[in-house]
């Protein structure tokens, strides 16, 4: 077994996620051909580049109509590096998706963790239901970095101290915290796709506005971004119809 080099024990931070699109059959024309089958059949796929104008009115009238079956037809698997607590809400997304995280019973968690970067508003005003963020002060900024830095390496080393003493990596990670680090790959498809964006993402365009925590809509924005180059005029057509998922 090789042992961790010492100097990767050592805690580190980040603000930011990473999604990696890395497998891929999706495009519009996937939608187009499910569609067609209703009125041509198994020629459907014939039919595809004939009428460029006919297929985007098409993709459209079923965004607009929620005739949802066709944007199903597509596959997207994104390797999503975020903390614990975005996967805690990724994963009550039960329809349309499967996942795979990486064990913390196989293998020795490393100690990477989140702390905000300055962008990220800080200060929660109004009532329930009813608030906005606001930026904060520097102090409360300063404050959160160093509370959050201290409580992690403390935690990590907790988590060391156990290993060393032959306590099963199962049992140690319970002292790990939520803004750990964690990796998995998650796939779906065009539809459950759409329906998370409505539910995770502000957008202007939303017809029904979500207001999501902010580190799981920079996942969804940056998956966002990744099926809209795939799939440009399946997104247009959800943007143009409220980003309701069909
Ligand atoms: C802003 C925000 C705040 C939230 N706050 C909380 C919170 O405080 N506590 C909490 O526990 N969760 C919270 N959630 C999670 C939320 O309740 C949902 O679990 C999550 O958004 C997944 O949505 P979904 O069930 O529609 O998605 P999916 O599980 O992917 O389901 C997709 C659709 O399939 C249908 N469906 C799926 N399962 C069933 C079923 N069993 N019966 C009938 N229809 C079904 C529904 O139409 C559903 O919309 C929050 C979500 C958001 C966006």
């Amino acid at each position: 077994m090789t042992e961790t080099p010492v100097e990767d024990l050592k805690p580190t931070f980040r603000g930011d996620v990473t999604v990696e699109l890395v497998k891929h059959t999706a495009s519009d024309s996937d939608v187009l051909f499910a569609a067609r089958v209703s009125t041509v059949g198994e020629q459907s796929l014939d039919e595809l580049s004939k009428d460029p104008a006919r297929s985007k009115g098409l993709i459209n009238y079923l965004m607009r109509d929620r005739h949802g079956s066709p944007f199903e037809h597509n596959s997207m698997t994104f390797l999503i590096s975020a903390p614990i607590f975005v996967f805690r809400e990724f994963m009550r997304h039960r329809v349309g998706w499967s996942y795979n995280e990486e064990s913390g019973r196989y293998r020795e968690l490393q100690p990477v963790f989140y702390v905000p970067d300055a962008d990220r508003k800080l200060v929660q005003e109004g009532r329930p239901g009813k608030y906005e963020f606001v930026e904060g002060t520097q102090a409360q900024q300063e404050l959160t970095a160093r509370c959050m830095e201290d409580s992690y390496r403390q935690a990590y080393e907790a988590y060391q101290e156990m290993l060393a003493a032959g306590v099963a990596r199962e049992v140690a990670r319970a002292v790990l915290p939520v803004g750990l680090f964690s990796s998995m790959y998650a796939t779906c498809n065009a539809r459950s796709l759409m329906h998370f964006l409505g539910l995770r993402t502000q957008h202007e365009l939303a017809k029904v506005p979500s207001f999501p925590q902010r580190e799981i809509e920079m996942v969804g924005e940056k998956m966002e971004a990744e099926w809209a180059a795939l799939m440009p005029l399946t997104y247009a057509a959800f943007n143009a119809n409220g980003r309701v998922a069909p």
